[in-house]
């Protein structure tokens, strides 16, 4: 079972992807907790990294597409894997594509996990910034991974629409027990279909 959540920072991605990584012992691909390791080592990568995460910008696709290639050829996700955080724009989106044709894998469901109200985005992180002591994760930081959000990654929705027609809408403003229910629900039906 492949899994892609598309999704603002913010809207529980991080959260159901570990519930489905529980339940049904697939790898959560976060590639969001990928960069933040990288970005702590004294390397010439990491701290070009560092300085493009703290301003909330985006890692270059080909950092990321490096990253996301690795991290699929280990054995652990071939049951499955969850992808959480990529990708976040078009150029990753057919880098994807290439990477699943050449494994002979593909996407079986795509989440969109919808929050409508940026304030209540905004709040959220800035809280988890401070409760996981992000203190990179300013509020400018963040508003500019929401911006980034709306412009580059939301048009993947219609992407996977078009490809695949397997997205699923969630409406993620929810407690996370109720978003889990229904996010079970879409991936057993997935499962029983396969
Ligand atoms: P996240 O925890 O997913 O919000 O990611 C935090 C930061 O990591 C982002 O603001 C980017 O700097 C970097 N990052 C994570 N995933 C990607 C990606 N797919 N493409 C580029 N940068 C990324």
């Amino acid at each position: 079972m492949n899994i892609l959540l598309l999704g603002p920072q913010g809207s529980g991605k991080g959260t159901q992807a570990k519930r489905i990584s529980a339940t049904y012992g697939i790898p959560q691909v976060a590639t969001g907790d990928m960069i933040r390791e990288m970005k702590e080592r004294d390397t010439p990568l990491g701290r070009r990294v560092r300085e493009i995460y703290d301003r909330g910008e985006l890692v270059d696709d080909e950092t990321i597409i490096d990253l996301i290639r690795d991290r699929l050829d280990r054995g652990d996700t071939i049951p499955g894997f969850i992808l959480d955080g990529f990708p976040r724009n078009m150029a990753q989106a057919e880098a994807l594509d290439v990477l699943l044709r050449e494994l002979d894998r593909d996407l079986d469901v795509v989440f969109e996990f919808q929050v409508p109200d940026r304030a209540t985005l905004l709040d959220r992180m800035v809280k988890r910034a401070a409760e996981e002591g992000r203190s990179d994760d300013t509020p400018d930081a963040i508003r500019k991974r929401l911006a980034i959000y709306d412009a580059e990654t939301a048009p993947l929705i219609e992407y996977y629409r078009s490809t695949r027609g397997n997205v699923v809408g969630i409406h993620a403003d929810r407690p996370v027990d109720d978003v889990f229910v229904e996010v079970r629900q879409a991936v057993d039906q997935v499962a029983a279909r396969a």
